[in-house]
């Protein structure tokens, strides 16, 4: 086992070696594009990290979250636990605690930073620039106290200076309006290379005043430990790699440019605002952590766990019957949600699309599938709409919606929205029964299989499709 400590993103990298899953590239890449075209062919295979990148000391590591199994790991449950595993983290916040003494991410200390020192990449070909894409951003409102955790996109643009890509109804951005309404700036600090729980947590969508920090600590079944900030009242995760702190100033504005969207084109969102930082702290050795924008993978993931156990939440509060929510990879991790649903009775499936487009207005299209349908298998879900849905009967659409800014097709601030009941209806057949070889035989023979694969030394199999 590892000497790192269980909360760094070391951990998780050496946890990953040990299993054979982690690439290191020794070949000398540049951070200009060369890293994006590495996550981006060997999306999905992995944890990747790049050991020698052009102009930079700092390694470069990512993909470390492309599919579910890997954040589920990561976790330290099986795939099928995972939604419930984040939701209960989400129902049962812990709080942070303080370590005492020097914290890993401050043994080094650098005044007034230039962030043109750290291997930052240049993803796309029609970006303007590098961009620090796994930045988990703390915060506090400065009335309440509490605290927020989440992940914006930051361009360097020059010296210490950043642009934050973060819409208007973010938290972040309500923190920083409310600070310039008492004559403040917000003081944020930026926390580079962190253990997925963190990353998950800074994802979901809770509450103004709900902290993603004590998320993270339910996720790691502890308190995280944190360490105070040396230029600003914050604390950032301990264990981290790197931390850039500052402030975010709302008056101050500059354009962006094109830059790549979750659902795989460039959007133009027009001005941003600008961070300003004063300090660098950072570990000796510290690893440059990236998330691969655009429709990838990790990025994809991220925002789908998020959603689903958002939604998960949400649809237990409407309806009793909902088995997993998920939120599918075609969907772009934002787009298109499925629900399963155990036992429903007639028009509870369209019950739980209303439910879903009323929680998370990025959710355009809603498929509705019977407990006996995983949702997170899209071959299963079209199953269910090949056998079980009747175009004229089981189609919603609904135009003129308000839409979200990132949604590819908004128009006039609008967009159109899809749902899909793939519920069977006892009416549509009399007889529903599955064939297939009696359930017994099924089991007896399931067993035979195991037990050779395991003494050939194969990995037992996933369950058999039933
Ligand atoms: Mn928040």
């Amino acid at each position: 086992m590892t000497n790192e400590h269980r909360q760094s993103m070391r951990a998780f990298l050496a946890i990953a070696d040990e299993a054979s899953s982690l690439t290191r590239i020794a070949d000398r890449v540049d951070p200009v594009h060369e890293i994006a075209a590495w996550l981006s062919l060997l999306d999905g295979r992995g944890p990747l990290v790049f050991e020698n990148v052009a102009g930079h000391a700092m390694a470069v590591t990512g993909n470390h979250l492309t599919t579910r199994a890997q954040a589920a790991r990561a976790l330290g449950v099986e795939t099928d636990g995972l939604q419930a595993r984040l939701v209960d983290a989400v129902r049962s916040p812990l709080a942070p605690r303080v370590v005492a003494g020097p914290a890993p991410c401050q043994e080094v200390v650098v005044p007034d930073p230039d962030l043109a020192a750290l291997p930052i990449p240049v993803f796309f070909e029609h970006e303007t620039g590098p961009y620090i894409s796994a930045g988990a951003i703390v915060a506090r409102d400065t009335v309440s106290g509490r605290g927020n955790l989440s992940i914006a996109r930051l361009k360097p643009l020059g010296a210490n200076r950043a642009l934050i890509g973060i819409a208007p109804n973010h938290h972040l951005s309500q923190l920083a309006r409310a600070a310039r309404a008492r004559g403040d700036r917000l003081e944020i600090a930026v926390s580079l290379g962190n253990h997925p729980a963190l990353l998950l947590a800074a994802c979901f969508y809770l509450g103004l005043g709900d902290d993603e920090l004590e998320v993270a600590g339910a996720l790691f079944g502890e308190p995280l430990e944190v360490a105070p900030c040396r230029s600003v009242g914050l604390a950032v995760p301990a264990h981290c790699e790197l931390v850039l702190e500052g402030v975010l100033d709302p008056d101050e504005t500059v354009e962006e440019g094109p830059v790549s969207e979750f659902h795989g084109m460039y959007e133009r969102y027009g001005a941003g605002h600008v961070v300003t930082f004063s300090q660098m702290t950072r570990r000796r050795d510290a690893v440059f952590q990236c998330v691969l924008p655009g429709y990838a993978g990790e990025h994809v993931l991220l925002g789908a766990e998020a959603i689903a156990a958002g939604l998960r939440q949400s649809l237990d509060r409407a309806l009793p019957s909902v088995r997993e929510v998920a939120v599918t990879a075609g969907g772009a991790g934002r787009l298109h949600a499925v629900v399963s649903l155990e036992g429903a009775r007639e028009g509870a499936a369209r019950r739980a699309i209303f439910a879903v487009w009323a929680a998370v207005s990025l959710v355009k299209q809603v498929t509705v599938v019977d407990g006996d349908v995983d949702p997170w298998d899209p071959v299963a879900v079209e199953h269910a709409v090949a056998t079980r849905m009747r175009p004229e009967r089981d189609l919603i659409v609904v135009s003129g919606v308000q839409a979200d800014r990132a949604e590819p097709l908004e128009k006039d601030g609008l967009v159109g929205k899809l749902g899909i009941d793939a519920t069977a209806f006892a009416s549509d057949r009399s007889d529903w029964t599955r064939a297939r070889p009696p359930e017994a035989v099924l089991a007896r023979v399931r067993e035979r299989i195991a037990r050779q694969l395991r003494d050939s030394g194969t990995a037992t199999p996933g369950r058999p499709r039933s």
